[in-house]
Parts: C-alpha cells; structure tokens; sequence
C-alpha cells in the first residue's frame, strides 16, 4: 500500500455507514412509495455530508408480491408469490404433479431442463400439462419458463428451509422492450416453506388437487436513484462505476443495507481525498432491484449508455458485504482481466488470496453486454465449513446467511468488524482503480481462459467437432497480447493511449464471453456458459444424431463470431502501436 493510500484508508470510519445500516433496518424498501422513502434517507446523508449528487426519478415497471396461498386437502399453507409471476387472486386450481429436482441444482439458474430434475426432462410435456408442478428449489427465471413451455398451469417451489424466500422470476431483465413481453410469466408461481411443501408432496402423490391463489400490484412506478458524481483530477471523463440496490426485501439488512452504507462511506472518504484520483469515481444507488428485475441499473445502462460506452472503464457492484460470519473470500465475483487487480487488493486487506466465482447473469450486473470489466458483487462470505457446521443450505447473498430474502434479515444479519473490512477493500480496489496511470485489466488473464474453455468444450464434444480454428486464434491474441504489455510495462506508450485501447478491447471481449445478445441490449437472466456462441460443443455429444447436424452448423455460426471479435482486437492492437 502507498503512503497515500494508507492515508485514505486510514479516514474510514464506522460511524456514517453503521448508522445508515441501522436506520435501514426499521424500513422496508419492497412498496414503491417506501423504496424511495430510502433513497430520501440515502440523500439527506449525502446532503449533510456535503457531497454532491444527482437524483433521477424515471419511471421502471415493477411487480410487488402482496399475498398468495396454497390450498389443498382442506388447509391453506402460507406461499410467497415471486416478483413478475402471473397474480391469480381468483385462484387457479388443478392436479399437482410433483417432479424432484436435482438437489445439487437447487440454485442453478439453467434453462437445461434435463439437468433441473433428478429423473430429467423426458416427456416433460406429458407430464406437466394442465398439472401444477411441484419441485423443490426458488422460484426461479428457468425454472418457471421450463414449466410454462411444458403447459403447467402453475408452479409451486418447496424452499430448502423453514423460512419462504422473496425473489423473482422472470426472464426478462429490466423493464421490458415490446419484444421481451412473449417472455413474461404466465404462470402463477408460490414458494412454500420445506415442512408445507413435504405435506404437498404426500398430496402430490395422493392425487390431491390444489388451488394456488396470489396477488401482486404490477404497474410503472417512478423511483429515485441517487448518484454521486467524484470528479478525478487529471481525466474526469473517465470514471469508475461503483453501484448496488438500496430497495430490498423487508428490511434488507445484509442485502443490501450494508452495501449501501459501503458506497455511503466511499463516497464520504473518497469524496474528501479528490485529489488523489486521477479519474473519476460515480456511485448509483438503485431501486427496482427486488421487484424490477433490475430495473433501477437497467434504465440507467439505457440512459446512459453512450457516457458509459465511451468513457466507463468498470462496473463495480455493491451487494451483501459486511455480514456477520462472513470472513472469507473464497467466492468473490470477478471477471478475469481484474483478477490480479482484486487479488492484490484482498491480500493487503483481509490477508487472504480469493478464490472466484464467475460472474453471473444475476444482481444488477447490467453492463455486460455494453463490455464493462466487472468485479464484485457477492465480495465476502461465510466459510464452507461453518455453513456446513450451521446446516446453511446455499443462497445469493448476505454472506451465506440464510436469513437472505427472509423477514429474518435483520440488524444481528450485519457485523461491525466484516464491515469495516469489507468497506476497506472497496475502498483501496476502487481508488487504485481511479489512481493508477494505466487501467487495472490483464487481457492475458482473459486469453487464457477463453483458452481453458475451448479445451473443455473440444474435450467435451470429441472428434465431432474442431474448434482448432478457434484455439489458434486465442493463441495468436495472447501473443498479441503478450507484446502489447511489454510496451506497456516498458512505458513506451502513453498511458492515455494505452488506457483508450484498454477500454475498446473491453467492448469487445466482454460481450464475447458474457452476453449473447447484443450490445446495448439485455440478456435473458439466465445462465450464460463462457464463449457462449460456443459452448453448444459442450452438449453436441449428447444430442440425438437427428439434432447433431442442427448444432455443427450453430458451432459453425459461432466460431465465426469468435474469429471475427478476435481479430478485430488484434487489429486495434496493431494500429494503437503502429
Ligand atoms: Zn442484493
């Protein structure tokens, strides 16, 4: 760490963000009058701390759970309807079919049927028409479209755990576009709690019928989103975008008040210490996260989508830091090309050398598809053995801690200690970010594990396939890569021109291996597998023979798609050292 560093770390403090936190947790953030009840408190902080801001008001479309129920065998079980599904307050009733998920997939938000159920996908359709499916698992995007295409008339998830969880389950991320609405639930959806969906399973297989019944209040709604702008001192064009939701389930305490007192306290610290950024550092605070499919980052990636292509050099989300337990780093977020960056950072703070987790297509990462280097998201967590130990099944955030997306996320959810660790490690990440004369991203990192997948997907689909062309061309970027790094390192090229060709590779391979559709448009929330125009070579070997040649000539489309981006980065390459 620098002098100058350490003299920025050494301003943080607990004060401001603890209070925050615990000011959050005696507000609910869901209904949309509330949500901005919490950006007001967001704002009143900024304003007495003196930073300045921006506040937008744009109207996102939400759907907010109110009520559901199962009903069956003459009882009613308490359900929670997920965000986006089709209320039915009148009731929709029918068979129930129970189908047993694949238990190690309980969080896999795959779109591969096959791989959901312990049994797998054969005569889904059969099975599930008319029928109301029950399995075990969230009420999740897949999940739901999987059982909608088969014709099921509803959908009831039986939770791991005695507590229901909050969550959505659309497809669509953001507000919709006209041609996302065929992609809206039609089907009702109910989350159970594990003891009622246990007695749902012993109707299931009676041959019970059941009446699922919920509400929610869907519409547009204009909810604020605070953001403060920190002007660097040399190139304030450019700018760090550092960002996570203030709207949450209930109170929200380790998701996301936590985070929103961590960006409260970088902007406070590096608000103060301006003069040591060299670009600028923007901090959005967004609603619509919960009930909006990310709703709040989405109109914000549409807004602002030019500002950001040109001149955004980072995504940095914000979700669930500081929780209690929550001492390890073994499953932190982060693309390849920050890696090193985000390793050197956690070293010096926590003392411990992370271990990562792919980025999802999941939690306000709305940038991918523009190309922005991403880290963070999910930062700390709970180690494995002590989940174990407490019996914790696996969830998406408060550090592992089951209360996440329950009314039981609340202040205890929150830790002094992990907080002020993990507002350290934002901190020092985010103003080396904004510090240093050449951006923080290794290419080659990336190379090579655009590497690593075309072995496993060559490997995957045996001598059907030949994704030689690809594999050369990923070893003739990385020697590209390799030369245009030494004249970086042996400062031979202006650190202005090094960083605009830095920012234009990442336009190009980000989407490459994150996003499927276009740029500036919004993938699906859904799984996205690495080199994903490619990653059909990892399932061709399994296909029936009738479908083999349908998927060559989809590898075929692909490995052309990858060609061409790859050459292109090599071309800029070329040119900025010519
Ligand atoms: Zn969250």
């Amino acid at each position: 760490m620098t002098p100058n560093e350490e003299t920025v770390l050494s301003g943080i403090s607990l004060d401001e963000p603890w209070s925050l936190v615990e000011t959050f947790s005696t507000m609910h953030r869901w209904m949309p009058d509330d949500v901005n009840k919490g950006a007001d408190e967001i704002i009143s902080r900024l304003k007495r701390l003196g930073i300045p801001h921006t506040v937008y008001e744009p109207e996102i479309y939400l759907s907010i759970p109110l009520s559901a129920s199962v009903e069956a065998g003459g009882l009613s079980f308490r359900a929670k309807p997920p965000s986006m599904s089709l209320p039915v307050p009148d009731g929709v009733s029918g068979e129930l079919v129970y189908l047993g998920a694949n238990v190690k997939n309980l969080r896999n938000y795959t779109r591969n049927a096959a791989d959901l159920f312990a049994d797998g996908a054969g005569n889904l359709a059969e099975r599930l028409k008319g029928r109301i499916l029950l399995t075990e698992g969230f009420g999740n995007p897949a999940l739901t479209s999987i059982a909608e295409e088969a014709g099921a008339l509803g959908l009831i998830v039986i939770n791991p755990g005695q507590n229901i969880h909050w969550g959505t389950c659309t497809t669509i991320w953001g507000t919709p576009g006209l041609s996302d609405l065929a992609r809206k639930p039609k089907i009702p959806v109910l989350a159970v709690n594990n003891p009622d969906g246990q007695k749902l399973i012993a109707m299931a297989e009676a041959g019970q019928p059941v009446t699922v019944r919920s509400d929610l209040l869907e519409g547009w709604f204009a909810q604020k989103i605070p953001v403060v702008q920190i002007d660097g001192a040399d190139d304030p064009d450019s700018f760090v975008l550092v960002h996570g939701h203030y709207d949450s389930w209930e109170v929200g305490v380790g998701d996301n008040a936590t985070g929103d007192a961590t960006m409260l306290e970088l902007a406070r610290v590096l608000y103060r210490n301006r003069a040591a950024l060299r670009r600028s550092v923007r901090i959005a605070w967004w609603p619509g996260h919960s009930t909006g499919r990310y709703a709040g980052s989405t109109w914000y990636a549409d807004t602002f989508a030019m500002d950001i292509e040109n001149n955004c050099v980072a995504s940095v989300n914000c979700d669930s830091p500081g929780c209690r337990w929550a001492t390890s780093y073994h499953k932190t977020t982060c693309m390849a090309e920050m890696k090193a960056h985000v390793t050197s950072v956690i070293e010096e703070i926590a003392g411990q050398t992370p271990d990562w987790i792919r980025p999802k297509r999941a939690g306000d990462h709305s940038f991918y598809n523009i190309g922005l280097p991403t880290y963070f998201s999910l930062s700390s967590t709970m180690p494995d053995d002590l989940r174990a130990q407490k019996g914790y099944y696996e969830v998406s955030g408060c550090g592992g801690n089951i209360a996440w997306h329950t009314e039981d996320d609340t202040l205890e959810i929150a830790d002094r200690d992990v907080l002020h660790t993990d507002i350290r490690i934002y901190t020092l990440a985010v103003l080396r970010h904004a510090a240093e004369p050449v951006l923080p991203m290794d290419w080659r990192a990336t190379a090579s594990e655009f590497a690593e997948t075309l072995t496993a997907y060559q490997d995957a689909a045996g001598d059907s396939v030949d994704l030689a062309p690809a594999r050369e061309a990923t070893q003739q970027l990385a020697d590209t890569l390799n030369g245009l790094y030494a004249v970086i390192d042996a400062g031979e090229i202006d650190p202005a021109r090094a960083n605009a060709l830095l920012v234009r590779i990442s336009r190009v391979l980000v989407p490459v291996n994150f996003a499927r559709q276009p740029r500036f448009a919004q993938d699906p929330a859904y799984v996205c597998p690495p080199l994903p125009m490619l990653a059909v070579a990892r399932d061709i070997d399994g296909l029936p023979a009738d479908q083999q040649g349908f998927a060559r000539t989809e590898l075929v489309r692909g490995q052309n798609q990858y060609l061409a981006a790859l050459s292109r980065v090599r071309r800029m390459i070329a040119e900025a050292l010519s």
